[in-house]
């Protein structure tokens, strides 16, 4: 039987005149996804798209790709069947047999768009509820809160049947949502903080600080690998690798080492920022948790902000670590941020950091920097590559 994708489209449908502009950001990047895994046609209807495959496209690993749109909030498969009563009445039971056995109760929806269908809905829905009571006994009918919600549609050439819609990735399509540069380390957060931008439809550029020979070939590795994941959500990411060991060994060599972190992530946002304006980004964002080390406080990140004119958005800014190791496991990014490749940041972490800085004594401590000069140099260094979505 042939099998299409029917995609139920999230809150995008909500905003008005720009809803057509989402839409087709959406289709190209469903389009762009599915690239590779044969011939797709792709047909928007109301708050749904419609995602059929021609020849022997490959509508498992579709189905997959499309679970990692943003934009889509729920998607399922649905069976295409001839426009009589007595296919939709062959095929129903055979094709979500499965599904059926599993559930206790269900329910049939069923729409009718072509109106000279000789039964209308309520027809519909009766004639393949009982057909289901008879080839499935011990399915009893719930109309409130039923297991398996059965939905027929009927529609210009073809009758379509489908049961429970899986999960889709939700948030707006990315494209619509401008563009931001993540600074991303080989830790646990900022791929995180990358996805939850992405989820809202930012366009992401990574500014990643290296420190050779502190750091390795493999925590650059590690990086690309992590971008790769979250790129299956975000598309295809431009990286820029910036050299940071001189700044780091001028900080050790000449600041107070309460105050080490902290100057090293002023420089880390200068760069981000300078980068983020040549690729045409308008926020820097961070994965950082309020008070989840000393760099961290309501203070620190004050200071940090103190030398952005870019806003810096940190979408875990309220989350637990425990929220954050959870979506790291759902996105995948997980078992990649736990392998033991050294951080810059690690490298050089100061005994008793200060967690109530002040921008004074930071600006203070910069004043034995030359901080344009060594700025200049890193900028120099930077290495650009572009990262593929892992799909
Ligand atoms: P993460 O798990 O993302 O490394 P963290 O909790 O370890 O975060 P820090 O090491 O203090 O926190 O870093 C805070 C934020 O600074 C990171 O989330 C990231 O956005 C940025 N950052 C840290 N190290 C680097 C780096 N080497 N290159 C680019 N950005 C970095
Ligand atoms: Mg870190």
């Amino acid at each position: 039987m042939k099998e299409i994708l029917l995609l139920k489209l999230g809150e995008m449908v909500l905003k008005g005149l720009n809803r057509r502009t989402f839409e087709e950001v959406l289709l190209k990047n469903i389009r762009r996804r599915l690239r590779g895994l044969g011939e797709f046609t792709l047909t928007a209807a109301q708050s749904a798209i419609a995602v059929e495959p021609q020849g022997d496209a490959d509508l498992d690993e579709a189905a997959a790709r499309v679970a990692k749109i943003f934009g889509i909030v729920s998607f399922s498969r649905a069976a295409q069947t001839g426009k009589s009563m007595e296919e939709i009445l062959r095929d129903v039971g055979p094709y979500l047999r499965a599904e059926l056995e599993e559930a206790r109760t269900f329910k049939v929806e069923a729409k009718r768009s072509d109106k000279r269908f000789p039964l209308n809905s309520p027809q519909i829905s009766a004639a393949v509820g009982a057909r289901l009571l008879e080839e499935f006994p011990h399915l009893r009918v719930d109309v409130h809160r039923p297991d398996v919600t059965v939905t027929v549609e009927v529609r210009d050439r073809h009758a379509f049947l489908r049961g429970g819609a899986l999960p889709g990735a939700g948030g707006v399509p990315v494209g619509t949502g401008g563009r931001a540069a993540i600074l991303i380390s080989g830790g646990l957060d900022s791929p995180v903080a990358a996805w939850c931008m992405a989820k809202r439809g930012v366009e992401l550029t990574a500014v990643h600080f290296a420190s050779p020979p502190y750091t390795s070939e493999r925590a650059e590795q590690k990086v690309k690998d992590l971008l790769a994941k979250v790129g299956e959500y975000a598309g295809w990411v431009r990286l820029f690798v910036l050299p940071f060991t001189h700044i780091q060994e001028e900080i050790l060599e000449k600041c107070p080492e309460d105050l080490f972190t902290l100057v090293m992530r002023r420089f880390m946002m200068r760069a981000a920022e300078r980068i983020a304006r040549q690729e045409g980004c308008d926020a820097l964002v961070t994965g950082e948790s309020l008070g989840q080390v000393a760099s961290q406080t309501m203070k620190a990140i004050a200071c940090t902000d103190a030398v952005c004119g870019a806003p810096v958005f940190r979408p875990l800014i309220g989350m637990d670590k425990a929220e954050i190791v959870a979506i790291s496991h759902r996105i995948g990014t997980y078992p990649i941020s736990i392998e033991p490749y050294e951080d810059c940041c690690t490298v050089f972490t100061p005994r008793h950091p200060r967690t109530r800085p002040t921008l004074q004594l930071v600006e203070e401590a910069e004043r034995a920097l030359d901080v344009d000069a060594l700025l200049e140099e890193c900028l120099a260094g930077a290495r650009a590559e572009r990262i593929k979505g892992e799909f």
